[in-house]
C-alpha cells in the first residue's frame, strides 16, 4: 500500500471498501471483481471470497503465450487461497474460459492472478515466501493457516521464480565447502555447497548431496564452463576430492586457504588435547582434572571473546602446567597469522608457529601444524588474493547454513532443504508483490 497521504481539499477522500481497495493495489486488466462476500456462522468472519469476472468485451490470452485469443467456452469454477484480509482467510473464485491459440491450441485461459491449477494466488505465494525467509516454515503454516506443503510450494514457486533468469558473470571467487545434515557420518549426511565470495556479492549457488568428485562437478556444471574458467580464486574445505576437482577445472584459479577452515581443525586440536589429558587426569589427579570440566566453550572461542566467569576459569587454567593450555596457547597464537599483510612476514610466522607446535609434545597440535605445512602455499595465497574475497564470508556462509540445516526437523526432504538455502542466500531476484509486508 502507499505513503501514507495527509487528504488534501483537491483530492475528495475515496469512501473505502474491499473492492476499491483491492483494485487500487491489485488491478487485471480485462477483469473485475465482481461480488466480494464474508462468510462465517454465529456472526464470526471466516472466509471472503472475492468472485471475479472476465470482462464480456476482452478476449482472453493464450497461457502459453498470453496473445488474446478466441474462446467463450467456461470451465468449472477454480478457488485460489489469497493473501488474508483482516487475518481471515480470503479466496479468489474464477471460472476461466478455454480459448483457442492458433499455435499452442485449445488451452485454458492466462489468469494473471494464479499460476496453472494452483491453489493459492501468486501474491499468496510470494507472501507466504517472504514470511518463510523471517519465520520457520512450520510457524508461517500454522500464523497464516495453512499447511506446511503450501509454505513449502510457496518457496519453491519463488526460488525457481528467482533462478530462471539467474546472471552468473561476474562470478570470481568461489568457496566450496562440505555441510554435515543429519545424523551420522555417512556419505549421504554431507552435502556439498558452492558460495560465491566475492567482495561485491556473497550468495549461495549450488547444493547438492555427497561431497564426492560427482558432486562437485555437478555444481560447476551449474555454474557453466564459461564461469568456471574465469575463476581466480577458489577457497575450499581441505577434502581431497575437491581439491583435485577444482585443481583439473580451474587450474587458472588461485586455491586459498582462509581463516575459516584453519580454526576448525585448530580447534579440535585443542579438544582433542583437553578430553585426553581429562580422562588421563581423572584416576591420577581429581582436583587437576576439575579444573579441566566444563571449560570447552571457552577453550574454544577466539581468547578475546572469553569474558567474565568463564574468563576467570580459564586464566586459573592457563596458570596451570597442563597440556591443554598449552595447547590453547598455540591455538590463539596462531590468530596472529592473520593480520600480516605482506606473504614474506606470514610466511615466517608460519614457520615460527609450526615449528614451535611440532616441539610441543602434543600430538594432536603437531597434526595440524604437518597439515598447514603441507598447505602452506594455499595458505599463504590469501595473503595474495587480499581484499578480492570478502574475509568472512566463507564464515559468515558456513554458519548461516548451519542455522538452517539445525532447523532440518522442517525439511523432511533434500529437495525441500535445497529450496530453503536457496531462498535464504541464494540472492535472487524476487517477484514482485502487490500484497508486501516483509
Ligand atoms: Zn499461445
Amino acid at each position: 500500500m502507499g505513503r501514507a497521504e495527509k487528504p488534501s481539499a483537491r483530492r475528495p477522500a475515496i469512501q473505502l471498501n474491499v473492492k476499491t481497495i483491492l483494485n487500487k493495489i491489485q488491478p487485471h486488466a480485462g477483469f473485475v471483481l465482481q461480488d466480494i462476500r464474508l462468510q462465517g456462522r454465529r456472526g464470526r468472519p471466516e472466509r471472503i471470497e472475492i468472485t471475479v469476472r472476465a470482462q464480456a468485451s476482452m478476449q482472453g490470452r493464450c497461457s502459453r503465450c498470453q496473445r488474446p485469443v478466441p474462446g467463450d467456452d467456461q470451465l468449472e469454477e477454480r478457488e485460489g487461497q489469497h493473501v488474508p484480509l483482516w487475518a481471515i482467510p480470503t479466496w479468489f473464485r474464477y471460472a476461466p474460459r478455454r480459448v483457442e491459440c492458433p499455435e499452442h491450441g485449445v488451452v485454458v485461459e492466462y489468469i494473471p492472478w494464479n499460476e496453472g491449477k494452483r491453489r493459492l494466488t501468486t501474491a499468496m505465494m510470494g507472501f507466504l515466501a517472504r514470511w518463510a525467509r523471517r519465520r520457520s516454515w512450520r510457524k508461517t503454516a500454522q500464523v497464516f493457516q495453512v499447511r506446511w506443503e503450501a509454505v513449502y510450494r510457496s518457496v519453491a514457486w519463488f526460488v525457481a521464480w528467482g533462478l530462471a533468469p539467474r546472471e552468473l558473470k561476474e562470478v570470481e571467487s568461489i568457496g566450496v565447502d562440505e555441510i554435515h545434515w543429519g545424523r551420522g557420518l555417512r556419505a549421504s549426511n554431507f552435502l556439498t555447497v558452492v558460495y560465491q565470495i566475492d567482495a561485491h556479492c556473497r550468495r549461495r549457488l549450488f547444493v547438492g548431496k555427497g561431497r564426492s568428485k560427482r558432486t562437485l562437478r555437478q555444481g560447476l556444471k551449474v555454474l557453466g564452463p564459461e564461469v568456471v574458467q574465469g575463476l581466480r580464486f577458489v577457497c575450499s574445505a581441505m577434502w581431497k576430492p575437491y581439491l583435485e576437482v577444482m585443481a583439473a577445472q580451474a587450474g587458472e584459479a588461485l586455491q586459498v586457504r582462509d581463516r575459516f577452515h584453519i580454526t576448525m581443525p585448530l580447534n579440535q586440536a585443542v579438544d582433542q588435547v583437553r578430553r585426553t589429558e581429562s580422562m588421563r587426569l581423572r584416576g591420577a589427579s581429581p582436583a587437576a582434572a576439575q579444573q579441566l570440566k566444563h571449560t570447552r566453550w571457552a577453550l574454544l572461542r577466539r581468547g578475546s571473546h572469553v569474558r567474565g566467569r568463564a574468563r576467570q576459569k580459564l586464566n586459573a587454567l592457563l596458570a596451570s602446567q597442563l597440556q591443554t593450555a598449552r595447547a590453547w596457547e598455540l591455538k590463539e597464537a596462531f590468530a596472529h597469522f592473520w593480520k600480516y599483510r605482506s606473504v614474506t612476514w606470514a610466511g615466517a610466522f608460519l614457520d615460527y608457529w609450526t615449528w614451535r607446535a611440532m616441539r610441543s609434545r602434543l600430538e594432536p597440535m603437531k597434526k595440524v601444524a604437518r597439515m598447514l605445512r603441507a598447505h602452506e602455499p594455499l595458505l599463504l595465497n590469501w595473503f595474495r588474493a587480499n581484499g578480492e574475497i570478502y574475509a568472512g564470508a566463507v564464515e559468515g556462509l558456513n554458519n548461516k547454513i548451519r542455522v538452517i540445516t539445525r532447523r532440518s526437523y522442517g525439511f523432511r526432504t533434500f529437495e525441500a532443504m535445497e529450496v530453503a538455502l536457496y531462498h535464504t542466500l541464494g540472492r535472487l531476484p524476487e517477484p514482485e508483490s502487490t500484497h508486501r509486508y516483509c
